[in-house]
C-alpha cells in the first residue's frame, strides 16, 4: 500500500513535502469550508486538513483512510501534539474501511471499566498510551536479547508441557489424550531443564520464557506470565550478581535512559525484614521498624514481657493525624500478618500517652523517649509477636502505607537492590510443612550444612532476589550441583523415594553425569515492564491477559469444551 512515513515522523523539516499517510480518524471537524480529521497511526497523530473543493468520502471516527498531501507550517501550532507546528493540507482523500461506533472511546484517557476494555481489548490497544507500554517491553527484550547475546548466553526453548516444577504455586495440567489417566503440568518455570542445559554443557542458557502459575490474582499477578529465564555455570554468587546488573544497566539505559549506579546494594534477608518489614524493601524512604524489646521486656504489660519480638515503628510529628478509628482499623488490618492488634503510644508535652502508658514505670517510658529520639506530635506504632515475620510484615506494611499517605515515596527515582542470604525453607502456615523459600534446587550456604537434619529452619541459602521500588522483580540462586545433598533436601520437604524418583528422577539421575557448579536467575519481564512503563497494574503491560478471575473477557477462556472432547481425554467432569 503505498504510504511514505508515519505520520508522527513528519516535522517542520518536512514542510513543503508530498506525503501519502495512512491511518484511523481519531477526530474530524467541520469548519465552514474547511475540514480537520486528526489523523492516528502508530506513530502518533497529525493534523489534515481538507481545504473547499476537495472531495471527502463519508469520513467517521475510527475509519481507515489513506490521505495524499503536502506537509505545511502551521499559523498557530497545536501545543498538545507532537506534530502540532505542522499540518498536511490533502489533495485526495480515500477510505479504506469503515468501524461502527467503538465501544470505548480511544483516547488515553478512558472511564470504560477494565472488563469492558480488557472484552474490546483490540481496541483498548489502539489507544496511544497502551501502544506505548507494549512498545517499550518490546525494548526491554531487546535490550534483553542484545546484552545477552554480546555475554555468551544461548537461547534455547524448553517443553510447555511437562511435568510439575516445584515452584511452590499450583500446576495447571493438561490431561493427555493418549495416555488417559496421565496429565501434563504447563512449566511454573523452565527450573529444571535449564540446569539440565548446565549439566548438558550449554554454560550460559536465556530464555524469554512464558511460566503458568495457577494462583490467586493479585495487581501484580497473572497465570500465564513471562519471565527472562537464565543459568549459568562456573560463577560464583558474586560474578553471578555482577552479570545481572550489567543486564540491568543495559535495560534502564536503553528503554529509560536511566544510568543506575553498580555495584547494587546487597542487603541480608534479616536486615531487610528487620528493618524495613518487608523481604522486598523499598528503601526510597526513610521509616524503619525499631527492636523494643530490650527496652520494654521488663514492663508489667505481658504482651511486651512475654513475646519474643516487640518492635515498633514510628511516623513523625504525625499523631494529631492520627485518630482512634485508625489505630483501630490498623489492629484489624494485624491480623492478616496473624498479629492480635497495634498499640499506638503518642508523644504529648514530651512524655509518652496511650493506653498502654499505664502499664510502662517512669524509666521505661524515659528510655523509650530517649532510645527512639522521641519527639512532641510523634506517634509510635508497637506490635508483639513469637514469630519474625508475622512481626516484620505486620509492621512493614504500616511502614508502607504511611509513606504513601505522607509521600515520602520519590517519584521517578529508580531504587534497586539485591536481597540475599535467605532461609533455605519456611514452615509454610497452610499446611504446617516445611517448604522451600525459593525452590528445593537453591544451595544452602556451606556453613549452614551442619544443621540440614537436625534443625533445617536455621539454614541459610544461596539465594538472591533483585527489588526494584519495592517489587521483587527477579530472584534466584546458586544450585545444587551433588547428588546426595539434593536427595537429603526433597527428603527434608517430606517426598518420599517414589515421589522423588516419579517427579525428579531424571533430574536426580542427570547429576551423575559431571555437573558443573551452576547457578541461575529469573527476572519477571511483566512486572519490569510495569516499572519502566511506571504504572502499577501488570495487566497494563500484557497484550491479552485475564482479569482477577483469571479470565479473558474478550474470548471468555476459560470455557467448557464439547463433550465428545472430553471423553476423548478420558475424564469426566464433576457436575457438582
Ligand atoms: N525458577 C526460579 C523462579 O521462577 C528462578 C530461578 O531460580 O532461576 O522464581
Amino acid at each position: 500500500m503505498e504510504r511514505t512515513c508515519g505520520n508522527a515522523e513528519l516535522s517542520l523539516k518536512d514542510v513543503g513535502k508530498k506525503v501519502v499517510l495512512v491511518g484511523w480518524c481519531a477526530k474530524k471537524r467541520n469548519l465552514g469550508g474547511l475540514t480537520f480529521i486528526d489523523l492516528r497511526d502508530r506513530s502518533g497523530i497529525i493534523q489534515i486538513t481538507v481545504r473547499e473543493g476537495v472531495e471527502i468520502p463519508d469520513v467517521r471516527s475510527e475509519y481507515v483512510i489513506q490521505v495524499f498531501g503536502t506537509v505545511n507550517k502551521k499559523d498557530v501550532p497545536n501545543k498538545n501534539l507532537k506534530t502540532g507546528e505542522i499540518e498536511v493540507i490533502a489533495s485526495k482523500i480515500i477510505l479504506i474501511n469503515k468501524a461502527e461506533t467503538t465501544p470505548i472511546i480511544i483516547d488515553d484517557k478512558t472511564d470504560a471499566l477494565e472488563d469492558t476494555r480488557l472484552k474490546y481489548r483490540y481496541l483498548d490497544l489502539r489507544r496511544p498510551v497502551m501502544q506505548g507500554y507494549l512498545i517499550k517491553r518490546a525494548k526491554i527484550v531487546q535490550a534483553v536479547h542484545e546484552y545477552l547475546d554480546n555475554n555468551g548466553f544461548i537461547e534455547v526453548e524448553t517443553p510447555i508441557l511437562t511435568l510439575s516444577t516445584p515452584e511452590g504455586a499450583r500446576d495447571y495440567l493438561v490431561p493427555s489424550r493418549v495416555h488417559h489417566g496421565k496429565f501434563y503440568a504447563l512449566p511454573q518455570s523452565p527450573q529444571m531443564f535449564k540446569q539440565l542445559l548446565m549439566i548438558a554443557g550449554f554454560e550460559r542458557y536465556y530464555q524469554v520464557a512464558r511460566c503458568f502459575r495457577d494462583e490467586d490474582l493479585r495487581a501484580d499477578r497473572q497465570p500465564d506470565f513471562t519471565q527472562i529465564d537464565m543459568e549459568m555455570s562456573f560463577m560464583d554468587q558474586d560474578q553471578v550478581l555482577t552479570m545481572m546488573e550489567g543486564l540491568l544497566k543495559n535495560i534502564f539505559k536503553k528503554v529509560n535512559n536511566v544510568d543506575i549506579k553498580l555495584p547494587l546494594r546487597r542487603m541480608e534477608y534479616l536486615e531487610a525484614m528487620s528493618k524495613y518489614g518487608s523481604d522486598k524493601p523499598d528503601t526510597r524512604f526513610e521509616l524503619y521498624l525499631h527492636d523494643i524489646k530490650e527496652y520494654v521486656k521488663n514492663s508489667a504489660f505481658k504482651a511486651f514481657s512475654d513475646n519474643k519480638y516487640v518492635k515498633a515503628v514510628i511516623i513523625p510529628n504525625y499523631a494529631d493525624k492520627v485518630s482512634r478509628k485508625v489505630t483501630d482499623e490498623l489492629s484489624l488490618e494485624m491480623k492478616k500478618f496473624s498479629l492480635p492488634g497495634i498499640i499506638a503510644l503518642k508523644v504529648v508535652d514530651n512524655k509518652l500517652d496511650g493506653s498502654v502508658v499505664k502499664f510502662l514505670d517512669e524509666n521505661t517510658q524515659n528510655v523509650l523517649l530517649k532510645e527512639l529520639a522521641l519527639k512532641n506530635n510523634d506517634i509510635v506504632f508497637i506490635a508483639a509477636s513469637d514469630s519474625f515475620s508475622d512481626i516484620c510484615f505486620g509492621l512493614g506494611a504500616i511502614r508502607s502505607r504511611y509513606a504513601r499517605e505522607l509521600s515520602l515515596i520519590k517519584e521517578n527515582t529508580y531504587d534497586l537492590l539485591w536481597v540475599v542470604h535467605w532461609p533455605l525453607f519456611e514452615m509454610s502456615k497452610e499446611t504446617g510443612k516445611i517448604t522451600s523459600s525459593h525452590h528445593p534446587f537453591t544451595r544452602p550456604c556451606d556453613e549452614d550444612l551442619k544443621y540440614l537434619a537436625s534443625e533445617p529452619l536455621k539454614v541459610f541459602s544461596q539465594a538472591y532476589d533483585i527489588v526494584i521500588n519495592g517489587y521483587e522483580a527477579g530472584g534466584g540462586s546458586m544450585r545444587i550441583y551433588n547428588q546426595d545433598t539434593q536427595k537429603e533436601i526433597f527428603k527434608i520437604l517430606g517426598l518420599s523415594d517414589e515421589d522423588v524418583k516419579r517427579r525428579f528422577g531424571f533430574f536426580i539421575d542427570a547429576f551423575k553425569y559431571g555437573t558443573p557448579p551452576h547457578a541461575g536467575i529469573a527476572f519477571g519481564l511483566d512486572r519490569l515492564s510495569m516499572i519502566l512503563n511506571g504504572t502499577n497494574n501488570i495487566r497494563d503491560v500484557i497484550a491479552f491477559p485475564k482479569n482477577l478471575n483469571a479470565v479473558c473477557p474478550m474470548s471468555g477462556a476459560p470455557e467448557i469444551v464439547d463433550q465428545e472432547q472430553i471423553d476423548d481425554l478420558g475424564i469426566s467432569i464433576n457436575k457438582e
